[in-house]
């Protein structure tokens, strides 16, 4: 299809104008492309239209199409308010007559119809003192001339807001601006896809498909128009990963020593062995920083499967290489963590580390600003604001991004283009099923640890009803007095008005009072940064011996001496929430518990959660639970992942369409990298539009 028509205006489409334009903007249609990317939420079929004599008591919904007469507003007995009905006749011109009746909502349905009226009524029909009779039907009411939009036919129903309906824009309208807009522009319409790809993967033509979802003449059609535009919405996305994936690999980033001085000092004193799993990590990682290579690469593994020690060594790697790495965390607190392990690791070797967040103190935040851009603080730690523009680096060869699901596919390419064309190294302890791995990480490659260190215990989780706390007190005194540390964690920070939930404050309050003998901490998001600090320093050298807390804990925290997990109002948390908290114990050689405190009233979802902790200590398994539970959309959150929205496939259950359309994106990729032979034209021009702009710089098409 040309730029051109896609990029044209809805405003002067017939049915448009500006007031609805507006409307429309604001929900991301602004373009006649974006109008034909935008799609119905579900389709009602009509197309079985009966006339009365013909209709039968066990017959399912049905359609009948006539004349409407008025019988009016039938008051309830007495002249009660309530307790009336709304009734009108439809004539269809068979001798016979339907009344249809309004129980709900009569004087609204009072004002919509008058005599003369040509309407059709959509329901079941039953039979009522002799006659026909439809109750609560949806309707449609019928234009005089043209082809029926709305009836007679499978017809679109369209994703409805309260602003669309202000400007009447129901789906009978747009019905009708789809119709005038195949109608006046239909003739310039081509396929997106080239036809060879169409044959292959046998799909219905591009053109076709775009008109039969709005107006399938069959069922068979409107299955095979979804199938082909959801292998569309698939194949682009992947084509915009592929295409991201080869602008990163064409550039090569700078080469590192495998085995400087720094690797190999560090490596001597390391405490411990690598596991088989991280040393296989650490060798792809030596062959992508190999001359001519690029890492782009996403590990992944298990909270304390140890990440961190694999991407410490290839941050020595670069500095041995005379360059400097960065290393990014979600949060203050897990930057401020990662600040802690990499300074004790490292400043042995003669390494300044430089933490930057965005509540650095001034002072210290321009004295690591110059050392990051004069050189002498070779390796950086913070949030995502370590690679702002303000940040200049000397000579940055690598970022790692740690708990990268919180970065989305966008966000990344931002990292790639950093400096000398850093290369890219992505954590994350999320493990993720197939089909979302493809499309959100369709760009990297990806290496997975699932090994645990050795000599690790196993977690014992345990539910627990608040009416038996007594036990859990008898727990942690057992485990304090043992040396050993605990964290509890709250769902809120303060006492709440609206929600009856225990809260981090008054549980603080709580435990000191119940245990006196312990030292009892607080951190929460509403803390200042250095009380919060503070506190977590405390809890980390061991000072402390029970950490109350909100789930700003949540992730990397690593303490290995703790070993109890006490999560109150479990029923309130998510399951990656509620493993993510799990895997903060467990980590030293003692036996660990994780207690779930949890209240009788919880939804069934919420028990399928909490029996999966329960149940299992492995992070697939209890994120394939959570998928399931939540769905794709949500399991991450659409907008904090990059996992796109798509508007008609679910990745889920289209995951073989999934396989198929992304290996279609890699075929052409491969044969046309640039997407230049003319007959790809058309699939060139979609893809510049509806590609994110960062995503085509990173790529040759453009
Ligand atoms: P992750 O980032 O994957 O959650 P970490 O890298 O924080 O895990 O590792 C968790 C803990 O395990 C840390 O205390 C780390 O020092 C330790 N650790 C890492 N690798 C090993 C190993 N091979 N053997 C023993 N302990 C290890
Ligand atoms: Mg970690």
């Amino acid at each position: 299809m040309s730029t051109r028509l896609l990029s044209e205006s809805v405003q002067y489409l017939k049915g448009v104008g500006e007031r609805r334009a507006e409307v429309l903007a604001a929900h991301d249609i602004v373009t006649l492309g974006d109008l034909l990317s935008w799609y119905p939420k579900r389709w009602l079929d009509r197309s079985n239209v009966v006339r009365i004599p013909d209709l039968t008591a066990d017959m399912g919904p049905v359609t009948v199409v006539g004349t409407v007469r008025v019988k009016g507003l039938i008051p309830g007995r007495r002249g009660q308010r309530r307790g009336g009905r709304y009734e009108l006749r439809l004539d269809d011109g068979s001798g016979q007559f339907m009344s249809c009746v309004w129980f709900q909502r009569a004087s609204w349905v009072s004002k919509v119809f008058t005599n003369g009226d040509r309407v059709a009524f959509h329901g079941k029909v039953t039979r009522y003192g002799g006659s026909w009779s439809m109750s609560h039907p949806d309707f449609d009411r019928l234009d005089e001339e043209g082809p029926s939009l709305d009836t007679g036919r499978i017809i679109a129903i369209y994703p409805g807001h309260a602003a669309f309906e202000e400007v009447g824009l129901t789906s009978r309208s747009f019905r009708r601006i789809f119709w005038s807009l195949f109608k006046e522009r239909g003739e310039e319409m081509t396929d997106n896809l080239p036809v060879s790809m169409a044959e292959r993967h046998g799909l219905l033509d591009g053109r076709v498909a775009r008109r039969a979802i709005h107006f399938p003449r069959s069922r068979e059609e409107l299955d095979a128009a979804t199938r082909r535009l959801k292998f569309e919405e698939l194949f682009f996305f992947q084509l915009m990963l592929g295409a991201v994936r080869q602008g990163v690999k064409r550039q090569a980033g700078p080469a590192f020593k495998a085995d400087g001085p720094l690797v190999t000092a560090f490596m001597d004193r390391l405490p411990f062995t690598l596991t088989g799993d991280q040393q296989k990590a650490l060798e792809t990682i030596v062959g992508d920083v190999a001359p001519g290579g690029r890492m782009n690469r996403l590990l992944q593994g298990d909270v304390g499967s140890g990440k961190t020690v694999v991407a410490v060594i290839a941050a020595l790697m670069a500095i041995d290489s005379g360059y400097q790495a960065a290393f990014m965390a979600p949060t203050e607190i897990l930057s401020e963590q990662h600040f802690r392990t990499l300074s004790a690791w490292l400043e042995p070797l003669g390494i300044r580390v430089g933490l930057l967040t965005g509540s650095t103190a001034p002072a210290v935040r321009r004295d690591v600003l110059a050392g990051f851009e004069d050189g002498s603080i070779p390796i950086a730690v913070g949030t995502h604001a370590v690679i702002q523009d303000t940040v200049a680096f000397k000579r940055l060869g690598l970022c790692i991004v740690d708990e990268q699901h919180r970065f989305g596919v966008m966000q990344r390419a931002d990292l790639y283009e950093k400096g000398e064309h850093p290369h890219v190294l992505l954590m994350s302890a999320t493990p993720i099923p197939r089909s979302l791995a493809l499309t959100l990480y369709g760009d990297l490659d990806v290496t997975i640890i699932r090994e645990r260190p050795p000599g690790r215990q196993p977690v014992v989780t345990n539910m627990l009803w608040d009416s038996r706390r007594d036990e859990l007190h008898d727990l942690l005194r057992t485990e304090v007095a043992a040396g050993r540390q605990a964290y509890i964690v709250y769902p809120l920070v303060a006492e709440s008005e609206v929600l009856d939930l225990k809260d981090a404050e008054s549980g603080f309050v709580e435990i000191r009072e119940a245990f006196p003998e312990a030292e009892v901490e607080i951190v929460h998001g509403r803390m200042k940064s250095a009380e919060k600090e503070a506190a977590m320093a405390r809890f980390v050298s061991g000072e402390a011996d029970i950490l109350v807390s909100t789930t700003v804990i949540e992730v990397g925290v690593d303490v290995p001496n703790a070993s109890v997990m006490v999560i109150e109002h479990a029923e309130r948390f998510g399951l990656s929430q509620l493993h993510q908290l799990r895997g903060r114990i467990g980590r030293g050689p003692h036996g660990a518990t994780c207690v779930l405190m949890c209240d009788f009233k919880r939804s069934e979802e919420a028990k399928t959660r909490l029996k999966a902790m329960v149940r299992t200590d492995d992070g697939f398994e209890i994120s394939e639970v959570d998928l399931r539970l939540r769905g794709a959309g949500d399991f991450f959150g659409t907008r904090q992942s990059g996992l796109p929205a798509f508007r008609l496939a679910d990745i889920l259950e289209d995951q073989l369409l999934l396989e198929e359309a992304r290996a279609a994106a890699h075929a052409m990729l491969k044969a046309d990298p640039t997407l230049e032979e003319p007959e790809h034209a058309a699939m060139r021009d979609w893809f510049r539009t509806f590609v994110a702009p960062k995503g085509l710089r990173l790529s040759r098409i453009g």
